[in-house]
């Protein structure tokens, strides 16, 4: 088995559509992956089509972004029913919600001097009207707009966290997106605990329903991935892990990061999967 459980696809942040993404995961030697879209698995119908022509698993997901005193804390939901009404009211608001901080975003960005419109920003985004918009969005339409030359530029000088025109996302807090994913019947995986949030946050999360952590990550030291499954593994909690693949632009080839079916095997256990 070579898995990779977190994926991003047009239906958030990521460049290519859910087929595509299939696509060149199994071109890449990946035979189990999860497409875990911010906010929403409006691209798991098209991703489950994709793979059924490949000799690939897809697991559903979704990554649904929460705040805890500033800081963003991002929650897997692996084996979730995308059609539960819990993840498509969760999509519906997140959609509206996101609208508006980009709005705010786009006005913080006008009064820096950078003139840019909403519209430019959907159609970076494509599907006006439908779209996931995120802070990637945001950077591809400053760079064709050339107020920058990069997306890393536009991260690193305007939108990072924290930076002059960010504003962060307002979605709830982590205990109620561990209860979106449980209501969906999904497993709920803590994606990239920052070191300092994971020693104070996780037992509490834990006691909301939290059933995981990720563990493995592409950009992550061996002694980092170690030290955080350990802290999993210390509670009973599954470990998981990912590239959070965004596109090639970025996230280079799809396959060369993947897992081995023993790093996920609890997981697996929990989806009835082992
Ligand atoms: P949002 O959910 O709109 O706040 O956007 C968060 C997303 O922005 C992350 O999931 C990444 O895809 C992307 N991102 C965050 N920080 C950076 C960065 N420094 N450079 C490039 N992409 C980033
Ligand atoms: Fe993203
Ligand atoms: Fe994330
Ligand atoms: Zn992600």
């Amino acid at each position: 088995m070579r898995a990779d459980l977190h994926l991003h696809s047009t239906a958030s942040d990521g460049e290519l559509a859910p087929g595509e993404v299939m696509r060149r995961a199994a071109a890449g030697g990946l035979t189990l992956v999860a497409l875990t879209d911010h906010d929403s698995a409006s691209g798991v119908p098209e991703a489950r089509e994709a793979a059924a022509a490949l000799d690939l698993t897809v697991l559903p997901g979704t990554e649904l972004s929460s705040t805890r005193e500033g800081r963003e804390i991002h929650i897997l939901g692996y084996g979730i029913d995308p059609d539960h009404p819990a993840i498509r009211r969760r999509g519906a608001v997140a959609r509206e919600r996101r609208r508006e901080r980009m709005s705010a975003m786009v006005g913080n960005l006008s009064e820096q001097g950078l003139e840019l419109s909403l519209a430019e920003v959907e159609l970076a985004a494509g599907r006006a009207g439908l779209s996931m918009l995120g802070r990637p969005h945001l950077a591809r339409a400053l760079v064709a707009a050339g107020h920058v030359v990069t997306v890393e530029e536009a991260f690193d000088r305007w939108i990072g966290d924290r930076h002059p025109a960010f504003v962060p996302t307002d979605l709830g807090s982590p205990e109620e997106a561990v209860a979106t994913i449980r209501d969906a019947g999904g497993v709920a995986v803590w994606a990239h605990p920052p070191s300092d949030l994971l020693s104070t946050c996780l037992d509490g999360l834990v006691d909301a329903g939290l059933q995981g952590v990720e563990a493995y990550r592409a950009n992550w030291s061996p002694g980092r991935c170690r030290r955080v499954a350990r802290a999993a593994r210390g509670r009973g909690l599954c470990t998981t892990g990912g590239s959070d693949w965004h596109g090639p632009a970025k996230g280079g080839r799809l396959g060369d990061f993947w897992l081995p079916e023993e790093r996920i095997a609890d997981l697996l256990d929990r989806l009835g999967r082992g």
